[in-house]
């Protein structure tokens, strides 16, 4: 049986998302250690720490992911942005670490007004600079699949392959597949032989063994579209023939899958489920394990 949860809220408190969570019936749960959409943040207090793991045995549940800030641009080519960036994810890494979040996803960058080539470069740049000042830091990094949206990095298997055969520190990096993004990259993995085909390319260019988390999302967008707009599983343009797929792959079996659907009520039947409960429930009757 595959390991699925959510992103969950952290207001109230970092053991907040784990109850919540628990609630929802996640066996993993993402969250952000610190506002997104802010550079500065509070420090973690040991309160803060003590709770959060004693929710997380309380609850049983042995995955966490933590998402890095939206601010964060390790592929920019202003100096003064992809510094702070730096700063900023050795800062987002330290704080999952204290909290014992094994993996901080991020997105790995926009090139805005350099090229790809560039961008890239400058990401694996970057996870060195990260990677050279914390020495002692075991939480790494995974580098999110984008949907290509502008000029952002990652959208393309090779570019995630080139920013790890770029960085020396490439050992400390794994990959977080997110299905929305991949769709609108443009990977049809309605398709049963599509499917095949790009796990095979993930394997050559980058190693499934790098693969270590997965967001699971539904696309607003049509295939290709390079739009980043999540739906509720089954309702978009995916469907739910690649979650079965997913959800059956014995490959995947022991990789935690998060939902980063929509918050909120159910308005329709049946009344009591929100839908996470909801997301979840469609998952899991996926899987014939
Ligand atoms: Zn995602
Ligand atoms: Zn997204």
């Amino acid at each position: 049986m595959p390991i699925l949860g959510a992103h969950m809220s952290i207001a109230g408190g970092y053991y907040k998302s784990i109850d919540s969570g628990a609630a929802a019936g996640c066996q993993c749960v993402q969250l952000f250690t610190k506002n997104n959409n802010q550079w500065r943040a509070k420090d973690i207090c040991d309160d803060d720490v003590s709770l959060f793991r004693t929710q997380l045995a309380t609850h049983g549940i042995k995955h966490t992911l933590s998402h890095a800030s939206y601010l964060i641009n390790m592929g920019s080519p202003k100096d003064e942005l992809w510094e702070k960036s730096i700063d900023a994810f050795v800062i987002e890494l330290q704080r999952a670490e204290l909290l014992g979040i094994p993996y901080v996803v991020v997105h790995p960058g926009s090139y805005t007004t350099s090229t790809a080539a560039e961008g890239i470069q400058r990401i694996a740049v970057a996870l060195d600079e990260v990677h050279k000042r914390l020495p002692e830091v075991t939480t790494k990094c995974l580098l999110e699949t984008t949907a290509g949206q502008g000029s952002n990095l990652g959208w393309q298997l090779e570019q995630l392959a080139e920013m790890l055969q770029q960085c020396q520190s490439s050992e400390r990096v794994g990959i977080c597949v997110d299905t929305c993004h991949m769709f609108a990259a443009g990977y049809d993995l309605r398709d049963e032989s599509i499917y095949a085909q790009t796990w095979e390319q993930f394997d050559q260019l980058i190693g499934l063994e790098r693969l270590l988390a997965f967001h699971l999302n539904d696309s607003k967008r049509e295939l290709g579209s390079r739009k980043d707009r999540h739906e509720h599983i089954g309702a978009g343009e995916m469907g739910l023939e690649p979650f079965r797929l997913l959800l059956n792959d014995p490959r995947f079996t022991n990789i935690p899958m998060y939902l980063e659907t929509a918050k909120g009520d159910r308005p329709d039947c049946p009344a009591e489920l929100t839908w996470d409960q909801y997301n979840l429930e469609t998952l899991r009757s996926l899987n014939t394990s």
